[in-house]
């Protein structure tokens, strides 16, 4: 009898694993180093502050590049398989990354920094909007998904850290003092953060704490400093939906009719819808080096390129356009 086709496309597959194990960088020696792979630049910041020295970190998604409808390339998917711990935003953000970590065969753990975050759902588009006829429309969830901009409440931010810390800690004993003493002394910034930031809205008067955005990606922080959110140009949590020309113009006319002072545009959308809304509603747009990291963070070595960095950002250009002092 000949040996079946089954058995030898096994024999073969064993073969290629055994060369492709050999061809891999297992740390040898000197460097041993946690190979972490992070998607956003916010969470791989978190990482890099709770790792230290005991990690490197790859991040996916380089800054300025909008998160929502990133495709990840051939070297990602192969710098998931070469990862010891994934570290991901979570809450759809970075859906993606489960295709290719099957792509890539990881199966180590993936840390979703959202787990424990008490999440946002959308409902901006609730008010108004009463049914008539009695027709219940309750499946029709356009508005329901969770929003994914968790970090921009520090308080969030600070449970993302501890799951960081955890898987950490799991994957590398050793470093368990280590990453306990880091993530602690992150969360200290973080809370000075968080207290500096209401002091800063505070010092907007009352009537002008009001917010209107180039996308919704600001409610978790408008919600933790008590800021108003009109709306947004995007109308969604996402990058790629868009309002109608009638829509721009109710959202400029409402600009005008609640006060708003200023529209922000975000380092990583382009600025040219708000621009218009806010030439239309006669209120100054705030963009170019003032734009907001909504999304992302500004260039590495740059003042926006720390999370720490981008969030003092937004708040002193918010504060300021909005007539506050910081
Ligand atoms: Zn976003």
């Amino acid at each position: 009898m000949r040996p079946s086709l089954a058995a030898l496309t096994v024999a073969a597959v064993l073969a290629t694993a055994a060369c492709g194990s050999d061809s891999g960088t297992e740390p040898a020696g000197g460097s041993t180093a946690l190979d972490v792979v992070a998607t956003t630049p916010v969470v791989a910041d978190f990482a890099r502050a709770v790792g230290g020295d005991r990690i490197t970190v790859r991040q996916l998604i380089k800054p300025g590049v909008d998160p929502h409808d990133y495709e990840p390339s051939p070297a990602d998917v192969q710098a998931v398989a070469d990862a010891d711990v994934l570290v991901r935003n979570g809450v759809g953000l970075d859906a993606w990354l489960d295709d290719t970590v099957t792509a890539a065969g990881f199966a180590g753990p993936v840390v979703d920094t959202s787990t424990g975050v008490p999440l946002r759902e959308g409902g901006h588009e609730e008010e108004g909007h009463e049914e008539e006829g009695g027709e219940a429309r309750e499946g029709e969830g356009a508005h329901e998904e969770a929003d994914p901009h968790i970090w921009h409440d520090p308080t969030n931010a600070a449970i993302m850290v501890g799951g960081i810390e955890k898987a950490l800690a799991e994957r590398d004993p050793d470093g368990r003092a280590t990453y306990r003493a880091n993530a602690t002394a992150y969360r200290a910034e973080l809370t000075k953060l968080d207290t500096e930031t209401k002091a800063k809205i505070a010092s907007i008067p009352a009537e002008r704490r009001k917010l209107v955005t180039n996308h919704d990606a600001l409610g978790y922080y408008c919600a933790r400093y008590g800021l108003d959110f009109v709306g947004s140009i995007i109308p969604s949590f996402d990058s790629a939906a868009e309002l109608s020309g009638k829509e721009l113009a109710d959202l400029a006319g409402k600009i005008r009719q609640t006060g708003v002072k200023a529209v922000f545009s975000e380092a990583s959308l382009p600025p040219r819808t708000a621009e218009t809304v806010a030439r239309e509603a006669g209120v100054e747009v705030v963009g170019g080096e003032d734009a907001l990291f909504a999304d992302g963070l500004g260039p590495e070595g740059s003042p926006g390129g720390t999370y720490l960095g981008a969030e003092r950002h937004n708040t002193d250009t918010i504060v300021r356009a909005l007539g506050g002092r910081v």
